[in-house]
This record gives C-alpha cells, sequence and structure tokens, in this order.
C-alpha cells in the first residue's frame, strides 16, 4: 500500500517537473521581433486587396502571410476616421479625435510606438507615397490638433532622432511662412539630405532625409515608376545597420485617393505598388529571422465593391458606394516573430500594444 502512493506521488512529481521544464522552456523561447516593418496601405480594405489579386492573376505577397486578422477603425469622435485618427491609432495606441496627430483628444500629446523604439535605442525609419508630413507618416513622429499643419508637422521631424525618412513633401521643410529653411537644421543634426531618387539610390549615410518631391509623389499611373520599391530597400539597407534593431513604417499613401477619386484602375495599380514593397520587406524578414512584418490599413475608402459587368460572367467591375472612407473593418497580416498575436477581431489601437510586446519594450514605463 506504501510504496503504491510512493509511486504515484512520484509518478505526480515527474510529471509536474516536466510540466514546468515545458513551461518555463516555452517562456524562454518566446521569441522577441528586434525589427519590426509596418506598412500601411492608406484605405486598403479586402476589396482593394482582391481587386490587385485579380489584376495580377496570382497571389499577393501579402497574402501569403499566415496570420490574419482585422482591425476596427473607428475614431474617438467618429465611427469613420480619418486618417490623422486612423494613423494615431496604429502608432500610439489611442483612439482619437479626427483631424488628431499624435494626441489624445484632451490635446495632449501621445508616444508613438517610433519614440518607444528610438527611447529603447533602436533606429527608426518613416517612407510614404505621399508628403511625409501628410497625416499617415506626421501620426508617427508629429504631435498636433490638425494634420493640415503641415509646417508645423515638419518641425516635428527635428525633435525626434529618427534616421530615415522618405517621401515627398520637400516644400513643408524649405518653402515655409517663418522663411526658416529646416534642411539647414536638419544638415545640423547630421542627415544626409537627398531631393531626387538618383541622390536617394546612391546615399549611404545612416541618417537620410530623403525629400523627393516638393509636393507629393505621383501616382503610379502617372509615373511614380521605382519610387516606393527603391525607398523600402534603401530604408532597410540603412536602418538594418543598427545593431540593437529598428521600426520602420511604409505607407502606400496613395491607395486611399485612389479611392476618393473612384478609379478602380490607379486604385489596382497602387495596390501593386503597395503589395511590391510588402514582398521586399517579407524577402528582408524571412532571410533575417528576426524581423516581424505586419501589413495593414488605417481604413477602407470609397465602399469598394467588386462586382459582377452586367452581361459579362466571370468579369469584375470595381463599384464605389462613397468617395469618402468608410466603417468596414480592414484586414491585419503578420509574418515573423510574435506575428501570433495579430490574429482574430481587433481594435485599431491594439496594434500598437501588439507591436510593444513583440519588441518586448517595458510596460510599465509606457505612459499613457
Ligand atoms: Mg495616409
Ligand atoms: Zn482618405
Amino acid at each position: 500500500m506504501k510504496t503504491r502512493y510512493q509511486l504515484i506521488i512520484l509518478l505526480v512529481l515527474i510529471a509536474g517537473f516536466i510540466g514546468a521544464c515545458r513551461t518555463t522552456s516555452k517562456i524562454a523561447k518566446t521569441p522577441k521581433a528586434k525589427n519590426i516593418i509596418l506598412l500601411i496601405g492608406d484605405g486598403m480594405g479586402v476589396a482593394q486587396m482582391y481587386a490587385g489579386h485579380i489584376a495580377k492573376n496570382a497571389e499577393l505577397n501579402m497574402e501569403s502571410c499566415k496570420h490574419i486578422g482585422f482591425s476596427r477603425t473607428h475614431s474617438a469622435s467618429d465611427l469613420i476616421t480619418d486618417s490623422g485618427a486612423g494613423g494615431t491609432a496604429i502608432a500610439c495606441g489611442i483612439k482619437t479625435t479626427n483631424k488628431f496627430i499624435g494626441m489624445n483628444p484632451d490635446s495632449v500629446a501621445v508616444k508613438s510606438i517610433l519614440h518607444y523604439a528610438e527611447e529603447n535605442n533602436k533606429s527608426t525609419g518613416l517612407v510614404a507615397t505621399a508628403a511625409i508630413t501628410h497625416a499617415t507618416p506626421a501620426s508617427f513622429i508629429a504631435h498636433n490638433i490638425s494634420r493640415y499643419n503641415y509646417e508645423a508637422l515638419a518641425e516635428d521631424f527635428l525633435k525626434t532622432d529618427i534616421e530615415v525618412f522618405i517621401g515627398g513633401g520637400l516644400d513643408h521643410f524649405t518653402k515655409r511662412k517663418d522663411q526658416k529653411s529646416l534642411l539647414t537644421d536638419l544638415k545640423a543634426k547630421g542627415y544626409q539630405i537627398v531631393t531626387d531618387q538618383k541622390g536617394l539610390k546612391a546615399s549611404k549615410k545612416s541618417k537620410l532625409a530623403a525629400l523627393v518631391y516638393d509636393k507629393h509623389p505621383p501616382y503610379m499611373a502617372d509615373g511614380r515608376g521605382n519610387f516606393l520599391p527603391l525607398a523600402t530597400n534603401k530604408a532597410i539597407e540603412l536602418l538594418n545597420k543598427d545593431k540593437n534593431g529598428f521600426f520602420l513604417m511604409i505607407e502606400g499613401s496613395q491607395i486611399d485617393w485612389a479611392g476618393h477619386d473612384n478609379d478602380s484602375e490607379k486604385l489596382i495599380k497602387e495596390v501593386l505598388d503597395f503589395d511590391e514593397a510588402v514582398g521586399l520587406a517579407l524577402d528582408f524578414a524571412k532571410k533575417d529571422g528576426e524581423t516581424l512584418v505586419i501589413i495593414t490599413a488605417d481604413h477602407e475608402t470609397g465602399g469598394y465593391v467588386l462586382s459582377n459587368e452586367e452581361e459579362k460572367r466571370n468579369s469584375l467591375k470595381g463599384i464605389f458606394a462613397s468617395e469618402h472612407h468608410s466603417a468596414v473593418a480592414v484586414p491585419v497580416m503578420a509574418f515573423g516573430p510574435g506575428a501570433e498575436k495579430f490574429t482574430g477581431f481587433m481594435e485599431n489601437t491594439d496594434l500598437f500594444h501588439k507591436m510593444y510586446e513583440a519588441f518586448g519594450f517595458d510596460k510599465s514605463k509606457l505612459s499613457r
């Protein structure tokens, strides 16, 4: 009798020991993301993606991600967000008033994942196919009650030690009401400044301000060409010099604009261009092994649907329900260490918190 009990106790202890080992090794092995590349297709809903898929006649790069979810995009003020509140939700983890940039509804500045990456000694970068001062990229670095205060948003690029930024918007740095040229200040801070694609291609310095267009880059349909893939590769190349890792946000800005214009052809070209950048990010992440890639949108634009063309079976036609943003949830796709966190339905603000966690940053240092 006694030995039987001893045997049972021994078995329980062994089972417990094995269980404990498994749990601790699981915790120890939870991989942290050294780098995060966040790609935002502004205005990209599921229909926009599928229009790209049909045009490509093959799976998009972003469709190769196995961890998939949906992000609910309403803002603090509106059921339908704008890109200011939408960008701020993803960047800073707070719902705010439409048109606000990096501020809560009480107009208090809130730090973004880019600011926290800087605090944690990582390099940071922003790439956009719009002016770099436009709402989405600005949400990651600036604080303002209006997304339209472009010149003030440009000044905020000097207040954070961002390493690389590439986009349009040169005029907001040079042709200013206050007569200042922010390029002088950027140079003093050690940035290499380039204002054309040739300069961008040749740049080697780890601090780069590439303002390649005076205002916005043109649509793909109007000859933007290789700009986004070039900018994506350059940003990754320069940021990857940092042994501590990096945070990079890349925006396909003009998917949204084609949605506002209700132009399916332009939209599809923008989706495919954005997806090329996604492919480059995924290629890097696959080789690197320590990079988390997240692809999402800040909202859907145009209430886009793919309908049948009259009398023509199996021929799709893109139809828009509005010229504005819509309220539907948008896709989230992820690859790499921590990707499994980005599944199911989530709030757009959860994207910030999931990135913060994936980086392994100290939660007690999260000021809110
Ligand atoms: Mg945008
Ligand atoms: Zn828009």
